[in-house]
């Protein structure tokens, strides 16, 4: 298997140091690529070369609508390889092929929105206060931008960053998960195929705690875009005030998904599933915990039951596949002790709460949707993200509760409130310190919308106007149109 590699300055490279790393298959452990792993040294090389190429000015003076033709030229390029890119995906996360096949309509969306935003963020005139003057803010690229992916979405995640970035000028150096990175080659490999000119996209591959570290440590990257763990997230805005670098962060969520009594009950049941267990609940904005009106509760929860014992695991290649497995052993790992930690807490375990016994997902790192009952604030399986297929139910007796309740974490990415009492509903989600609020659906975001989290689930806002004004800076020109001698000084 040959293999793949970085791109620094317009050129496919191995790493300096030569090493490489085997990519597996979740659901099997089956080798799929061995790709470079690049150090620090490459994350050098990298920067430099994302920086000779913004201080040169060509791409950032490059006409607004002419780059945007280069961005929608990518979106068509991932409309004629969506197939492919899915496939690629698939294999790497372990997710179902029709996930990923969404996942690659959303993509080119996300790029066809910034291609369209491109020549229209130059910025505005203001109303002056002083007498013949013209007053201006304009919006230019804040210069070389690192930018550092999970593994959950790993193409999404990246085309989040990767339009904005390119719409407003500036030059990257990105770095997809190390478990993931094959749609993030692939992606480089498009973007050099439409013409975006050498040195403006690097991609170096490797791990977070060198090549990423040396990212958030450069004195030459200008901003840093993070998705991933909150405590890498801290490290980063630790590493990057060494030259103030400007952050944004998209880190963890533990969401709330709030059931009143007087909901569409069997709409609010099937969508719990989704909320949680969509990509074996390795989604920031997983609906974890499950908020349940007390008179409902017993009857949620059987039905809950009866539905998850049903839930197919296996091959995301499979057609009848509902959920793949974990991401890693190591990743499984992880939610297995919070499975014991909840146990150990008190917590009710009512169904899962172990592998799968069948023969045929012995290879992977699969593990059953597991439900808790009796879940209280003040236990970890509440207040920390597990980042799996781990439901927990709470029970709530009140409006003024239930927001008490959904807002006592750290964290404030998303949640969803589920009643046919809009105002009602519409008063709980304005109480809710979440960067998103769905009511009566859960899931749904669009290139259109910005997203990002309150409180400790981040800084700054993806998607949406935001997410193209995350990658600018801000400058006011003053023109005084009519000088005089002011005479202050005699
Ligand atoms: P992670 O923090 O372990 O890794 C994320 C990225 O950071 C990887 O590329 C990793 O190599 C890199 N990294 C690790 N250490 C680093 C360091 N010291 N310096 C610089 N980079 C470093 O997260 P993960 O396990 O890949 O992803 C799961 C997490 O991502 C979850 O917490 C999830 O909620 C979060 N997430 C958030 C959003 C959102 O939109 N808010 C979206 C997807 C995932």
């Amino acid at each position: 298997m040959s293999i793949q590699k970085m791109h620094i300055d317009g050129s496919w490279i191995e790493a300096k140091s030569q090493a490489t790393r085997k990519i597996i298959n979740p659901s099997n452990q089956e080798l799929i690529a061995t790709v470079a792993e690049g150090n620090e040294e490459d994350a050098v090389l990298a920067i430099r070369a994302a920086r000779k190429t913004f201080d040169q000015g060509s791409w950032a003076s490059t006409p607004a609508n002419l780059r945007g033709k280069l961005i929608y030229k990518i979106a068509e390029l991932i409309e004629r390889d969506k197939s492919e890119l899915a496939h690629l995906e698939t294999l790497d996360t372990g997710k179902t092929l029709i996930e990923s096949k969404g996942d690659m309509e959303d993509i080119a969306e996300v790029f066809r929105y910034f291609a369209g935003l491109a020549d229209k963020n130059a910025g505005e005139m203001i109303e002056s206060p002083i007498p013949n003057s013209i007053s201006k803010v304009v919006r230019e690229p804040i210069g070389v931008c690192a930018l550092i992916m999970p593994w959950n979405y790993p193409l999404l995640q990246a085309a989040w960053k990767i339009a904005p970035a390119l719409a407003a000028g500036n030059t990257i150096v990105m770095k997809p998960s190390e478990i993931t990175p094959l749609t993030t080659i692939k992606i480089t490999e498009l973007i050099e195929e439409v013409g975006v000119p050498k040195g403006v996209v690097n991609l170096v591959l490797g791990a977070g705690s060198t090549v990423g570290q040396a990212m958030a440590d450069s004195q030459l990257v200008d901003f840093i875009s993070f998705t991933g763990g909150i405590e890498t997230g801290k490290k980063i805005m630790c590493a990057a005030s060494g030259n103030v670098k400007k952050i944004a962060l998209e880190l963890g969520g533990k969401n709330p998904n709030i059931v009143f009594a007087d909901s569409d009950l069997d709409v609010a049941v099937d969508q719990a599933l989704n909320a949680v267990y969509f990509h074996a609940g390795q989604v920031c904005s997983a609906g974890a915990r499950l908020l349940v009106e007390d008179r409902i509760h017993d009857w949620f929860v059987e039905q809950l039951v009866k539905r998850v014992k049903r839930i197919k695991l296996g091959n995301g290649f499979d057609q009848d596949t509902e959920s793949g497995p974990m991401i890693s052993a190591e990743h499984r790992l992880k939610v297995e002790e919070y499975v014991a930690i909840g146990k150990k807490e008190g917590a009710k375990l009512i169904i899962g709460g172990e592998r799968p016994k069948d023969p045929a997902l012995q290879n992977g790192f699969f593990y059953l949707p597991t439900i808790f009952t009796e879940c209280t604030s003040n236990m970890r399986i509440i207040q920390e993200e597990i980042f799996g297929p781990v439901l927990t139910v709470e029970r709530f007796s009140s409006e003024e509760e239930v927001i008490k309740l959904a807002n006592d974490t750290i964290y404030g990415l998303a949640g969803a409130v589920w009643s046919n009492d809009l105002a009602k509903a519409e008063r709980v989600a304005s109480q809710l310190r979440m960067g998103t609020v769905w009511i009566n659906d859960y899931h749904p975001y669009f290139a259109q919308a910005p997203w990002g989290g309150y409180k400790q689930s981040g800084i700054g806002r993806e998607l949406g106007k935001s997410g193209l004004d995350e990658y600018t800076e801000t400058k006011h020109i003053y023109q005084n149109t009519k000088p005089e001698p002011m005479n202050w000084f005699k």
